[in-house]
């Protein structure tokens, strides 16, 4: 596969900025389309949280300075970190439709978008996706929700409750025997062949990073309001956990452009995929996958069981990571429990795999008492209650 250099190159703050005030404009017609969201008025975010109990059961002495937690687990509507760079996709395709139809204008009031007239354009079009689960879940439901025809292909590893919640929706389901990578392919493949079908590639496009890139604007909104300090003595270290790349370098990158190098970010993969880390670490030009180092793909965290990484993802991260860590299954289910214990977050394994970063940084220069260490926890909200129990039940009895 050639690397899409071109599109790195179009990556900038003008764009995320677009991104930003784009997902705005639709917010009156969100909070009209999800009641969920009518307490916020159509806007899709979640809370920085200080998690100062969690900081001590994880053993990490307040001398390296402060444990908090970005809660993405709990954003409505897709329950995960997806509805970041899947919703603003799934908003931009249907913005592009309904100007070019003239249904809207960029002032106007985007509810008219619920009127049958848009409904009716949007249902001769088709979203499709391929996904181990969340960036499905986030672009089927955000897809039919807004009438359009919606198409997931899911990997073999894709939780079957999240297929039947994509039934639920009116979202067609397309089972592949084989891993993320060949539900993806699929997927592309099927919609080249149709020129009204939109095929969202979580491997290329820049839509999703630039939704994602958003993030970060919100979290400097939220930093400030804390009064939380980013400088020399005050860094800002996170932690997010990485699956084909997309959601964590669109964050890190939209930090980056905000807290230049005061921000350092951690990436943190599965032991069995660790797909960025195989990429950064493979020589120039080539794009090796966890098979070739031989590792299975095998993990408890659907959310991050990709082989092989973006690779506009890994252009634009290289000269900015500043490190990966490999976390085994076992941790992520213990972290699981002991953030449920201590402060009542309900997240799925994938999101807790950020939470061993702070204590592999232990001698470093980055734990120190003025330092910030955010973790970001990326899903959990939709899991149904029997699978997060027996979640628990593996944490405490293996
Ligand atoms: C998708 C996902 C990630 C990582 O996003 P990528 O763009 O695949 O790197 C992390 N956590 C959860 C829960 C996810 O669903």
């Amino acid at each position: 596969m050639a690397a899409q250099s071109g599109d790195a190159a179009l990556v900038d703050a003008a764009g995320m900025l677009a991104a930003q005030s784009r997902v705005a404009r639709f917010a009156p017609l969100l909070a009209q389309l999800f009641p969920e969201l009518a307490a916020s008025q159509g806007h899709i975010e979640s809370d920085l949280l200080v998690m100062p109990q969690l900081q001590q059961a994880l053993g990490l002495p307040r001398e390296h300075g402060r444990l908090w937690v970005k809660a993405d687990h709990s954003l409505p509507v897709a329950g995960s970190i997806k509805a970041r760079g899947g919703f603003h996709e799934v908003l931009e395709q249907a913005e592009n439709l309904a100007l070019q139809n003239g249904l809207i204008t960029l002032d106007g009031d985007y509810r008219t978008l619920a009127q049958p007239t848009a409904r009716a354009l949007f249902g001769q079009h088709q979203i499709a996706v391929g996904s181990t689960g969340n960036l499905g879940m986030a672009i089927g439901v955000m897809a039919a929700a807004l009438g359009f025809r919606a198409v997931v292909h899911m990997s073999a590893d894709a939780k079957d409750w999240k297929k039947q919640r994509l039934r639920q929706h009116g979202v067609e389901v397309v089972e592949h025997s084989g891993d993320y990578e060949r539900a993806v392919e699929s997927g592309r493949q099927q919609a080249k062949a149709d020129d009204r079908c939109h095929f969202v590639d979580d491997e290329r496009s820049l839509s999703l990073f630039l939704g994602y890139s958003a993030a970060a604007l919100h979290l400097r909104d939220q930093l400030k309001t804390q009064g939380v300090l980013v400088d020399a003595e005050h860094p800002l270290v996170v932690y997010l956990p990485c699956g084909v790349g997309g959601a964590p370098s669109g964050i890190a990158w939209g930090l980056h452009q905000l807290f230049g190098a005061h921000v350092h970010c951690f990436f943190a993969e599965p032991v069995q995929s660790p797909c960025f880390l195989a990429h950064l670490l493979s020589p120039p030009g080539s794009h090796y996958s966890v098979y070739d180092y031989g590792l299975t793909n095998q993990t408890e965290a659907d959310g991050l069981a990709v082989p092989r990484a973006s690779l506009l993802a890994a252009q634009i991260m290289r000269p900015l990571l500043a490190g990966i860590f490999t976390v085994a299954d076992d941790t992520l289910f213990t972290h699981l429990a002991l953030a449920h214990d201590t402060a009542c977050l309900r997240i799925e394994p994938s999101a807790a795999i950020g939470f061993s970063g702070p204590g592999l940084l232990r001698s470093s220069a980055l734990a120190c008492p003025g330092a910030n260490h955010i973790v970001w926890t990326t899903g959990g909200l939709l899991v149904p209650e029997v699978q997060y129990q027996g979640f628990l039940q593996q944490a405490r009895h293996g």
